[in-house]
């Protein structure tokens, strides 16, 4: 009975933090969009497909359409709760809008993502855009690679 009852606990302390972060950004907290979320947040690859958060939540017993995720994904990118890449060779992939900025590298054999920053990279690119006149807003940049040849 303890174990149930510490279950439930984690449970409603799990929505709640879903619940107010949908909250915040003006949507209101439905099951749908509680899973979806918590999926893309618990998930160990940052970037996931629709489709990938359409079969993690059938495997773990939700009743949920493919057509609901693609639906609520689109909900949440308009809301600014998570960012959608369009990678080359790759299906539409969504991460949480990160707190701090990163680029990407896209692996073209395995489509694995994998996520860099370099301080360099980000200083070159405020001066070359400084030397045209104008100030950064934002960039995003991909770099598309292989795995190295031995
Ligand atoms: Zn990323």
């Amino acid at each position: 009975m303890i174990i149930l009852e510490v279950a439930k606990k984690i449970l409603s302390l799990v929505m709640n933090k879903e619940t107010k972060e949908l909250k915040k950004a003006g949507l209101k907290a439905t099951l749908p969009r509680i899973r979806i979320l918590e999926t893309l947040e618990s998930s160990s690859e940052r970037h996931l497909s629709a489709e990938e958060i359409y079969k993690e939540l059938i495997s773990a017993g939700e009743e949920i359409g493919l057509a609901t995720v693609y639906r609520v994904l689109t909900q949440f990118e308009s809301a600014g709760i998570i960012l959608r890449h369009n990678f080359e060779g790759n299906h539409a992939v969504y991460e949480i809008s990160p707190d701090d900025h990163h680029d990407h590298m896209v692996c073209l054999e395995t489509g694995k993502v994998i996520e860099f920053h370099d301080d360099t990279i980000e200083e070159l690119q405020e001066k070359i855009v400084a030397e045209h006149g104008y100030e950064m807003v934002d960039h995003s940049m991909v770099l598309y690679v292989k795995p190295k040849s031995k």
